[in-house]
């Protein structure tokens, strides 16, 4: 038998630890570089769309996942300000169904802490920010800041949107400010109205979205249930911090949804540790791989939250690149080329409909809602579209 590959994956964000756990499932030799000094994700929610979760099911966290994941049952769309229904679409009951696997919302969290456990501890290796990195001969290398230096025989930029290796690989250019902010920010259940803010929508159980001038509001339950996600996004004209995550405060968040609805302003006052953050996107890059390095999940293809696919699309590359390397292994310089043959068309597809739905987004008071189900039935454990298994009889 072939002695399997060495691969170095840098970043240890969600995309590094899914390729990390997919490889790993396949016997490669996988190593993360992080260059943060601790583990940690942010404290904030992530929805898991169907293609994200044929991946996580896929790869054997099928039940782990739903022991702290929800599964809001239904999407419901509400006026800013009297918070009457603007529509209301059925989530969890159709998703298997139809896409194949669940719709689920997850602390990002308790996400990381699984991929962490499944890649061992003694594989992931903090405080390495990297530098540089080339294919030189039949070996890739990479350095990081401390001196530091390793060869693999495949290196895996999954640094992120300020991404190094995309850096070194491609272009110097800066990811664009999208003319969005963000607060994030959770709240314990107990103090989250047992009626939403429209007395026929719970908040323990739905998706619900404001949509107003200048902006929307989203919750979710996460953490079975334990804590009510929110995310509010707000449009600006330029972003002046220096950092594009800085700590606010609710009265800052809540300042700038005046006039919107009571009820909902009243809720996010509980809020108690709260994030803002400047929306950044880049345009589809055209290529992701040279020699023996590749990249996946942000540090490929940055793109707004509107579709909520940021996460997944990554989770899916994570799936394909440790798929194409098993298949290819003897020619790691094509197994890349293969990876970016099947990815780099669906990913730039999302990025570039994420963008769309955001100037959508501004048509207050009906912004035209993008359908996302040519992303939810795709199965990248495959690299083809989930089918129903035929009925008999
Ligand atoms: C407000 C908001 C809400 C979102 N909600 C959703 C959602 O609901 N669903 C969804 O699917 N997506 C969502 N997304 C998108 C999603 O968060 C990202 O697409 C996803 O986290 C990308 O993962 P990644 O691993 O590629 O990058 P990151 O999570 O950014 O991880 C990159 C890692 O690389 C490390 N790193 C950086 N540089 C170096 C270096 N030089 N050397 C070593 N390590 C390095 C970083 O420290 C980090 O740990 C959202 C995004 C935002 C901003």
């Amino acid at each position: 038998m072939s002695r399997k590959l060495s691969i170095a994956i840098i970043g240890g964000g969600i995309g590094g630890l899914t390729a990390g756990c997919a490889l790993k499932e396949r016997g490669f030799d996988v190593n993360v570089y992080e260059k943060a000094t601790e583990l940690r994700e942010v404290g904030a929610g992530l929805q898991l769309g169907p293609n994200a979760v044929k991946v996580l099911d896929a790869l054997g966290f099928r039940d782990a996942l739903r022991a702290f994941a929800c599964e809001p049952l239904d999407m419901v769309s509400l006026e800013w300000n009297d918070a009457s229904l603007r529509y209301r679409q059925p989530l969890g009951s159709i998703s298997e169904a139809r896409f194949g696997a669940k719709y689920l919302t997850a602390h990002r969290a308790d996400l990381y802490q699984l991929m962490v456990d499944r890649i061992g501890q003694g594989s992931v290796h903090l405080g390495r920010s990297c530098l540089e990195a080339a294919t030189v001969g039949d070996v890739a290398m990479a350095r990081f800041e401390n001196g530091d230096e390793v060869e693999a025989d495949v290196v895996i930029g999954a640094d992120g949107i300020r991404s190094r290796v995309r850096e070194i690989l491609f272009d110097r250019d800066k990811p664009r400010f999208t003319g969005q902010l963000g607060w994030r920010a959770v709240l314990p259940m107990e103090r989250v109205p047992l009626v939403g803010p429209n007395r026929d929508i719970s908040l323990r159980r739905d998706f619900v979205g404001f949509i107003g001038p200048r902006g929307h509001i989203i919750m979710y339950p996460i953490r079975g249930g334990k804590l009510l996600n929110v995310f509010a996004g707000y449009f600006l004209d330029s972003w002046a911090e220096e950092s594009w995550t800085v700590p606010s405060s609710v009265a800052d968040m809540t300042a700038s949804y005046a006039g919107w609805n009571e009820q909902l302003l009243e809720m996010l006052g509980g809020v108690e540790q709260i994030y803002k953050w400047g929306l950044f996107d880049r345009d589809p890059l055209p290529h992701w791989s040279k020699g023996r390095i590749t990249l996946l999940g942000d540090a490929a293809h940055p793109m707004m939250p509107t579709l909520a696919q940021g996460a997944a699309i990554t989770i899916e590359d994570g799936y394909a690149i440790a798929r194409h390397l098993d298949a290819g292994a003897a020619d790691p310089v094509k197994a890349l080329a293969a990876y970016e043959l099947e990815r780099q068309p669906r990913a730039s597809k999302v990025q570039l409909m994420a963008r769309q739905q955001y100037i959508n987004n501004k048509m207050v008071p009906s912004p035209p809602t993008l359908s996302r189900d040519w992303i939810f039935i795709h199965d990248a454990t495959t690299g083809r579209d989930w089918e129903p298994a035929a009925t008999t009889g």
